[in-house]
């Protein structure tokens, strides 16, 4: 790999900086906030619209497309429309973009499922989490309800939004010709991808492709280490069609670091996925087997995608977005903090206090461009 770049000059800047009144005089572009939901999940969906509708979209209107495997009730629908003045569409995702493909044999796809349930990889063992996780790699941007649209802003059940977003970051994103952009980067469970960098990587290899400088953040440094000798490749069982030929000395001494974008708030143009490259990429990665017999999340695979296939300045960091799911959040405001130095006070504290402190550790420096050359260390 390429030796680190001096790419500070070139890092890409916060859209808008300061106190705005929202700015709604330009046309909305074309984009749409997708759900993918169950009923059961009708309260932390409220949750989140409450929050981006308070936060940004009262003032934008950005259209709702929700989306489910099953059919939602009218309960769901009656209530959902109740939180936006926006248009709402709900669709079904049928058995072509969810559940085992024809050529996946289900009963080794379920007993590799089962076994990672019995090893405790989270979610391992969950069916319909392999089929979601399926369903946002390869196929939502397929869903016909998306078929109008060229930009996508995901949105997930019990997230939210803390900070007033008073521009359109999807006008702010054609304006400065980015193609995905991401809020919070972490590492992935090293468990639930032990094979997806061999996949990725013999991807890149295979068409040719040469790092624009993204590729390199999800590569682990071994300075003077030999590589790994790579895992073995999935099992052929798996498949009712024999998997595509990997060179096994295709990693090129790579070893993933498990860095990701985490995926369940994006806001991406929807013909990086629709492109032929990503579709390729998508193949691939799904005949591996690997969508089963191990538990690869859309998250790593969008990102392995965009490290083969983009360059640092088509990525961009919402660094301005307060956002939170689950227990892992991005917060601007806590950000400049880290700038100051270690106080000796903090030594007497409680151990709330202390980790508080350490969870500051966490906060990306508020616009101090990293080497990776999205702005943004993976936590
Ligand atoms: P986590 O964020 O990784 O813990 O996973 P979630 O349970 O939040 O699932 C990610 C997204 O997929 C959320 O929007 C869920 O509502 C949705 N989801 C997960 N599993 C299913 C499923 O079986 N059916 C449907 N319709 N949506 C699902
Ligand atoms: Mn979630």
């Amino acid at each position: 790999p390429p030796a680190i770049r001096k790419i500070s000059e070139k890092h890409d800047k916060v859209f808008v900086t300061g106190c705005l009144e929202p700015d709604t005089s330009k046309p909305r572009a074309n984009a749409a906030f997708v759900v993918l939901a169950r009923n059961k999940e009708l309260d932390g969906v409220i949750q989140s619209m409450k929050s981006i509708e308070r936060h940004f979209n009262r003032w934008y209107n950005y259209p709702y497309v929700f989306l489910n495997d099953g059919d939602f009730n009218q309960t769901f629908m009656d209530t959902v429309k109740n939180y936006t003045k926006a248009n709402v569409e709900f669709g079904k995702v049928g058995p072509d973009m969810w559940g085992y493909p024809d050529w996946v044999n289900p009963k080794v796809a379920k007993e590799g499922i089962n076994k990672q349930g019995d090893n405790a990889i989270m979610y391992g063992g969950m069916e319909s989490y392999h089929f979601m996780c399926r369903f946002y790699s390869g196929f939502f941007y397929k869903h016909e309800l998306l078929a109008k649209y060229e930009w996508y802003w995901r949105l997930e059940p019990e997230i939210s939004y803390f900070c007033d977003i008073t521009y359109d970051p999807f006008l702010a994103m054609i304006e400065h010709n980015k193609t995905y952009g991401f809020t919070i980067a972490v590492k992935e469970l090293r468990e639930t991808v032990p094979n997806i960098f061999r996949y990725a990587s013999a991807y890149k290899r295979l068409n040719n492709l040469t790092s624009q400088g993204l590729w390199e953040m999800f590569v682990e440094p071994q300075p003077d280490k030999k590589p790994e000798p790579p895992a073995p490749q999935l099992p052929d069982e798996i498949l009712r069609s024999k998997q595509p030929e990997i060179d096994p000395e295709g990693m090129e001494g790579e070893k993933y670091n498990m860095c990701h974008f985490w995926s369940n708030f994006e806001i991406a143009r929807l013909d990086f996925f629709r492109s032929k490259e990503y579709e390729d990429f998508f193949q691939m990665m799904d005949r591996s087997g690997g969508f089963w017999m191990e538990r690869w999340g859309d998250a790593p695979i969008h990102s392995l995608a965009a490290g083969a296939l983009l360059a640092p300045r088509d990525i961009h960091y919402f660094r301005d977005f307060g956002y939170r799911h689950t227990t892992i959040q991005h917060c601007p405001a806590n950000a400049p903090a880290r700038q100051l130095p270690r106080q000796p006070w903090l030594e007497e504290t409680t151990t709330d206090e202390r980790k508080r402190v350490e969870e500051d550790k966490y906060w990306e420096d508020w616009d101090t461009p990293k080497e990776n050359g999205v702005g943004c260390r993976c936590r």
